[in-house]
Formats: C-alpha cells, sequence, structure tokens
C-alpha cells in the first residue's frame, strides 16, 4: 500500500475519532449544566424551607413574648409578621414553581397547615394575653400540646427537604456521573487519536520510511563507490520507496552492466596492446628463430584459452613443420609434462601442406563452428572439434599456419578471440614474409649466384673477426688468392656459357678445399679467395696445391665438348708472417700476379715482409 494511501487513511480516522471527541465533550458540558442546575435547585429548595422554618420559629417566639410581657409591640410585631407570611397555596406555588415535586409539595402541605394550626393557637394565646389571661396564654404556646405540634410542624418541614436533598443529590450525582463518562469517551477518543496518529506516523517513518531509507541509503553509498557487488533490496510495496529501490535495482543493474562492458573493452585494450607489441617485436626480429620466441611468448597471452603451434614450409622437404610450440596461459599447470606435450594435442609435428584445408583453400578452417565442416587430415579426429588452422600468407602466398587447439573445451575459440587470431596471424604473416624476404636479399647480398660461394661483400668484417680470434690465440691466418688462367681465351672460344661453367666448376673445387672454419668466396670475375685461420703457410701451401692439382686434373666438357685442360694459379700468404692484416690481401695478391708471371699453374708463397717468394711443384723459384 502507498504511503500516500495510508497517510489519507490515517488522516481521515484521525478525523472522525476527533469529531466523536468534540461531541462527547460537548455532551458532558450539557451533563454539567444539568449538574449546576440540580445545585441551583436545592438551593433554592434549601432557602425557600429556610424561610418557612425561620417564619414558623420567628411567630412562635414573637407569640410567646405576647404572651409573657405586657408590652402590645410584640402583639403587633406577630401580627405583622403573620400578614407578611403568604397564604399557603402561595409558598407551595413558589415551590412547585422551583420543580419540587407532588409527593415532596404534599409532605411539605402537611407541615404548613399544622403551621396554620400552630398560628391559630398563638393568636389565641395572643387573644388570652389581652384579656388579661395570662396563664391560659402561656398554656397555650408554652403547654406541651403546642411543643409536640411545632416539632411535627419541624419534622414535616425536614422531611420534605430531605426528600429535596435527596433528590437534588442523585440529580447531581447523575449528572455528575453522565459529564464523567461522557468526558472519559472524550478523551479516550482523544488518546486514540493521538496514539492512531503516533502509530501511523511511526510505521511510515520507521518500517516504511526510516528502515528502507537507510537501507537504500546503504546501497546507494556503495553503488557510488563503485561496488555493484552490493544486493539491492527486494522492495515489494507499491510505494515511494519501492519505486526508489526500483530505480536502484536498474541503476546497479546498468552498472553491472557498464562494468562488465569496461572489463570486455579493457580485455580487448590489453590485448590489442599486446598484438601492437608483438608487432613491434617481429618487426624488430633478425631471424626466424627470433620470430618463433616472439610467437611462443605472445601468442598464449593473446588467446589464453587455445594451445598453439606455428608451422613454416619446409621448401626442400615440401612438408609443413612445427616450428614453435605453445600451451595457452590458462592451461599452464595443468600438465606440464615436458617441452614436448605444451603444444597442441592432436595434431602431427609435420604433414604434407594438402593435409589441411585451411592451406588448400587459403582460409581460417575450424570444424568446431556452427557449420558443419571436414576435419583436416594432420588433427587426429577427437581434437578436430577444437582445433582451428589459421593460414600464413603474405603477398598472396602461404608461407605457414597457425594451429590453435581449445584444450578445455570441444570448439575452437570464441568470436573476439577469433578476431585477435585473425590479426595475429596477418601480424606472424607478414613478418614471417619479410624475414623470409630480407634472408633472400641477404643471401643475395652475400653470396654470389653463379657459384654459390660468398662474395666479398663482408670480407673486411670477416677479417677482422678472425684476426681478433687469432691474435688472441696467438695462430696465423693464410690468406690463398685464385685465379683461372686464360680465362679470356676460354671465353672467347666455348662461349660465355662454357666460361660460368668452368667458373663454377672450379669454384667446387675451390670450395672442396675448405675446412669448416676457412672462408672461401669469390672475390671477382674468375678469382677467388680463401681465408684459413689457423693455418700456417705449409698447412696452406699443401691444400693450395691440391687446388691447383685438382683443378689441373678436371676433364671439362660443355654439352658433349671438351673444353680442354683448365688451370690456375694461386698466390699465397700468411699473417702475421708476411705483413700486417691491412696487407694480407694485396700481398698474397701480389704472389698470384708473380704466379702469373712466372707461367701460371702454380702456387706462389709471398715473401716476409713484400719480398716475393716461394716454391711451386709446378715450377720453382
Ligand atoms: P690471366 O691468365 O692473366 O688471368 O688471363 P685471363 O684471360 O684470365 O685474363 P683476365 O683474368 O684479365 O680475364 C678475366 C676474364 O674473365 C674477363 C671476363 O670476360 C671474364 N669473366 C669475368 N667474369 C666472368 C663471368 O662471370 N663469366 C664469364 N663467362 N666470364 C667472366
Ligand atoms: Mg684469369
Ligand atoms: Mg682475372
Amino acid at each position: 500500500m502507498r504511503i500516500a494511501t495510508i497517510t489519507n487513511w490515517a488522516y481521515g480516522a484521525t478525523v472522525c475519532l476527533t469529531i466523536v471527541a468534540g461531541i462527547t465533550m460537548v455532551l458532558a458540558s450539557s451533563a454539567d449544566k444539568v449538574e449546576r442546575a440540580a445545585v441551583r435547585q436545592r438551593d433554592l429548595f434549601d432557602q425557600l424551607t429556610f424561610e418557612v422554618e425561620n417564619d414558623l420559629a420567628e411567630l412562635t417566639d414573637q407569640a410567646r413574648l405576647a404572651t409573657v410581657t405586657d408590652d402590645p409591640s410584640h402583639a403587633i410585631a406577630y401580627e405583622r409578621t403573620r400578614a407578611s407570611l403568604g397564604s399557603v397555596e402561595q409558598r407551595l406555588a413558589r415551590l412547585k414553581d422551583g420543580g419540587a415535586s407532588e409527593q415532596e409539595l404534599r409532605s411539605l402541605a402537611e407541615g404548613l397547615r399544622w403551621a396554620t394550626t400552630l398560628e391559630d393557637e398563638q393568636q389565641a394565646a395572643i387573644a388570652a394575653s389581652r384579656r388579661g389571661e395570662s396563664a391560659t396564654a402561656r398554656a397555650i404556646v408554652f403547654g406541651p400540646e403546642y411543643e409536640r405540634e411545632l416539632e411535627r410542624v419541624r419534622f414535616l418541614i425536614g422531611r420534605f427537604r430531605y426528600m429535596l436533598d435527596q433528590r437534588s443529590d442523585n440529580a447531581i450525582e447523575q449528572a455528575s456521573q453522565a459529564s464523567q463518562r461522557l468526558r472519559s469517551v472524550s478523551e479516550a477518543m482523544v488518546a486514540i487519536t493521538a496514539a492512531l496518529f503516533l502509530l501511523v506516523l511511526g510505521f511510515i517513518l520507521k518500517r516504511r520510511i526510516l528502515r528502507p531509507v537507510m537501507t537504500l541509503s546503504d546501497v546507494v553509498n556503495r553503488l557510488a563507490d563503485q561496488d555493484y557487488t552490493v544486493e539491492t533490496p527486494a522492495f515489494s510495496q507499491v510505494d515511494e520507496i519501492g519505486d526508489m529501490a526500483q530505480a536502484i535495482r536498474i541503476f546497479r543493474e546498468n552498472g553491472l552492466e557498464r562494468q562488465r562492458l569496461e572489463r570486455e573493452r579493457d580485455a580487448d585494450w590489453a590485448v590489442r596492446d599486446l598484438l601492437a607489441r608483438m608487432t613491434q617485436r617481429l618487426q624488430g626480429c633478425e631471424s626466424v628463430s627470433d620470430l618463433f620466441a616472439v610467437v611462443r611468448l605472445f601468442a598464449p597471452k593473446i588467446a589464453p584459452t587455445l594451445a598453439g603451434r606455428l608451422y613454416t614450409l619446409d621448401n626442400r622437404m615440401k612438408l609443413m613443420v612445427c616450428a614453435a610450440e605453445w600451451r595457452g596461459a590458462k592451461d599452464q599447470g595443468v600438465k606440464d609434462q615436458g617441452v614436448g606435450e605444451r603444444g597442441p594435442q592432436g595434431t602431427d609435428a609435420a604433414f604434407g601442406p594438402d593435409d589441411c584445408w585451411a592451406l588448400r583453400r587459403g582460409q581460417i578452417h575450424a570444424p568446431g563452428g556452427e557449420m558443419l565442416d571436414v576435419p583436416c587430415r594432420h588433427v587426429v579426429p577427437s581434437a578436430a572439434r577444437a582445433t582451428i588452422c589459421v593460414p600464413l600468407t603474405a603477398q598472396g602466398e602461404t608461407i605457414g599456419l597457425l594451429v590453435l587447439e581449445n584444450l578445455a573445451a570441444d570448439h575452437g575459440p570464441d568470436d573476439s578471440t577469433g578476431v585477435y587470431i585473425e590479426l595475429m596471424s596477418e601480424t606472424v604473416g607478414l613478418a614471417l614474409a619479410n624475414l623470409n624476404l630480407r634472408d633472400v636479399l641477404h643471401q643475395k647480398a652475400l653470396f654470389d649466384p653463379l657459384t654459390g660461394l660468398r662474395n666479398r661483400h663482408e670480407l673486411d668484417d670477416a677479417l677482422r673477426r678472425l684476426v681478433a680470434t687469432a691474435d688472441a690465440a696467438g695462430t696465423p691466418i693464410a690468406c690463398l688468392m685464385m685465379d683461372i688462367d686464360h680465362f679470356k681465351g676460354l671465353n672467347d672460344r666455348f662461349g660465355h656459357d662454357a666460361g660460368d661453367f668452368v667458373i663454377r666448376t672450379v669454384a667446387a673445387v675451390f670450395a672442396g678445399g675448405a675446412r669448416d672454419d676457412d672462408l672461401a668466396l669469390r672475390y671477382g670475375g674468375e678469382e677467388f679467395l680463401m681465408l684459413m685461420p689457423g693455418a700456417d703457410e705449409a698447412l696452406a701451401l699443401e691444400r693450395a696445391e691440391r687446388i691447383r692439382e685438382r683443378v689441373a686434373g678436371l676433364d671439362l666438357t660443355q654439352e658433349g665438348q671438351p673444353l680442354g685442360q683448365v688451370t690456375v694459379s694461386l698466390g699465397l700468404a700468411v699473417y702475421p708472417h708476411h705483413g700486417p692484416i691491412q696487407a694480407l690481401i694485396t700481398t698474397a695478391d701480389a704472389a698470384l700476379l708473380r704466379a702469373k708471371e712466372g707461367g701460371r699453374d702454380r702456387v706462389v708463397v709471398a715473401t716476409q715482409r713484400n719480398r716475393v717468394g716461394g716454391i711451386s711443384p709446378a715450377v720453382a723459384i
């Protein structure tokens, strides 16, 4: 019930009770009037009966004085008093007018009649006294008969007064009781009104306002502190408090919804921040192994519910090979039984590209979605619904694959995670393509496409590294410079392709003479250079001779046409034996020149400190 309704009912009840109380007060007031009238009537009767008694006593006294004294004034006074008295009827009429009842008046009338008898006797005594019969006169008014009659009159008047008093007292008593009763009723009405008022006020204030308002105030304070876990009171009452509770409930639900949206937004920002940082790190990767490490670190944070593998295409074996794997952040600790068990459990470590529908179609493949779809062959059937494959493409070319498996549920990622996975796959694909491109460019910049040997691009850096190690270890570095003899003529005779073929073949022999630590490179045209850390002059010379002999022993034909014998000349210099490191290559080159000058197809060792000299099995200097 609404407070306004309760208030209206209480107001109506209060008004009714107040009216009743007013009426009873008016009635009590009229009862008081009745009481006062009864008192006044009794006073009036008292006065009238007193007059009768007084007159009777005064007549008796004057009559007796007139009989015992000779003074005639008493008889005169007696007559005057008697003349002033009204008749019995007149007196009764006054009492009747005063409200005396018939029975009372009969009682008084009897007394007055006896009083009249006494007056007759008094007059007789006075007349006897005038006649000089004093003894007779005194015998009349002092005699026992007179006393008896006088006493009777007094008795009758007293009885009359008693009856009047009885009746007046009864009337006063009744009026007083009625007045008291009505006053009590009136007071009770006022008390009930006040109690009702206080009750309603207390009920409204405490039960319907104070307590709910305090509860709501507490709830509002907590909501103001963004504490939306607070339970809103379920006030079912249909009133303003109920409306407020409903409004607060809606406010709390809105707050919870807003908090949920803020949490989602914060989580989205956090993941996008991770994606941005991952992109930055990927851009800074120097190698694919760097890239794999970045993906291993960030992917479990971006899609915490998913374990994953990154596959790259092994062009040589035509296989997708697992390059990195990780377990979803939320699954870590569930069964951390070793590196091999961290990734998805339901997919092969290597498989042919045709085994994956994502690679075939160039699109994300998620058979666990709502749409029916075929599982990939590289995924075990039990994990098919929980696995999604995301191809990594760049410039329209598929260069890798992400395989993600939800280890906790029988379905792929939810929609929001799916968006992050797409973004992640784009970023990783692009970074992988960039690294591949960079590798290609790097290879092109460092390696000679004709021979596959390194070119002289990083020769200075390599030399510096080797010298630092050699100086630290106190070991030598041998430098071998080789040039094909009369190559221009070969080119001219057999054509450029034949020349290239010869260069490739000689280069292979040259590279075959190098150890793991040696650095063999194409120095230019048909010139080759080899740095041999740790090799002294004797060892280097031995190898150089072996190379020279192998080249000289080649039997080269191009498209069935013999190209004739190919020979090479070699110059050898050893650091630090033949001079400073800066002059090592030029010293070897100078030795090569000497070999040319000496007739070619030979090895010439540089002489110490620019002194060129040496040995050759073919031509000894
Ligand atoms: P020498 O014995 O004094 O070294 O005589 P040569 O004919 O070899 O003289 P030189 O070293 O000056 O000649 C180098 C020739 O090699 C010139 C150039 O046409 C040829 N040449 C350089 N690079 C290539 C290449 O990549 N392929 C082919 N076919 N020929 C090349
Ligand atoms: Mg040459
Ligand atoms: Mg040359």
